[in-house]
């Protein structure tokens, strides 16, 4: 609305990201099986002030239901699929989880809200170094980040209970499969780059046996691989 000459740019508020995360899932419910959100997962979207994650520039739309540039030509992700991916690892508060694709460190804060440890990696070192400053000043002690290929995982904190890839790989990381726990959940999109992929779900029986299943279609930016 114009105010007295000038256009008024009020920041999106989060209580209308959280109606907007939950018509979305209801929306999408047949394909992500479920039609809500577990509490633990919603109240970690609620405790995480996501314009804290990303550049002023796009501060006034930190609450809006999509993904905002936050440099490098990378993006923070849409706040739905950040809280579907969180849901679909189907964690506790005594797990440890693993993240591919730190960024700007949202999603990672939003993991930590649910799990005992979170462990980060990122191969933009601006990103990373921004990602672990930022998660150091708001208070988000159980989150590690390292700048490294993620696409071979962080072997020295495995096996993991749940491992989340939010870049595009072409196919699943053979070393993100070993670093998983018998039991273990592996949420990853797989398909081409700068495209549409299919968000998938691997799943580790306790006998080590591995069965994916494909949820939704997502379009993420692609993983890379360093020296490649
Ligand atoms: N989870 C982030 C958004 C991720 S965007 C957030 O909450 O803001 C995807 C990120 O994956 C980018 O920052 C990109 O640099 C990173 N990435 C791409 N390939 C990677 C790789 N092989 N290892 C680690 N990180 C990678």
């Amino acid at each position: 609305m114009p105010v007295e000459g000038h256009w008024r740019i009020e920041m999106s508020d989060q209580s209308q990201m959280i109606r907007d995360i939950e018509r979305e899932v209801a929306y999408t419910r047949q394909m992500i099986g479920r039609s809500v959100l577990s509490e633990s997962v919603m109240n970690a979207i609620r405790q995480v002030p996501r314009e804290a994650f990303v550049p002023e520039t796009e501060r006034c739309f930190a609450y809006d239901n999509g993904p905002l540039p936050i440099g490098c030509g990378q993006t923070i992700s849409q706040p739905y699929i950040v809280a579907l991916m969180t849901d679909l690892l189907e964690v506790g508060d005594d797990a440890v989880v693993l993240e591919v694709g730190t960024g700007s460190g949202y999603q990672a804060a939003v993991l930590s809200r649910v799990v005992k440890q979170v462990y980060s990696v990122e191969i933009i070192e601006t990103l990373s170094i921004q990602a672990t400053a930022t998660l150091q000043k708001l208070g988000y002690h159980n989150v590690s980040c390292q700048c490294v290929d993620g696409y071979l995982g962080w072997s020295e904190h495995a096996p993991y209970d749940g491992i989340l890839v939010t870049a595009a790989a072409v196919e699943i990381p053979t070393p993100l499969i070993e670093q998983l726990k018998p039991g273990g959940r592996l949420v990853i999109p797989v398909g081409p780059p700068y495209d549409y992929q299919d968000l998938i779900v691997v799943e580790k029986s306790q006998t080590g046996e591995v069965r994916e299943k494909m949820v939704l279609g997502v379009a993420f930016v692609p993983l890379t691989r360093s020296g490649k």
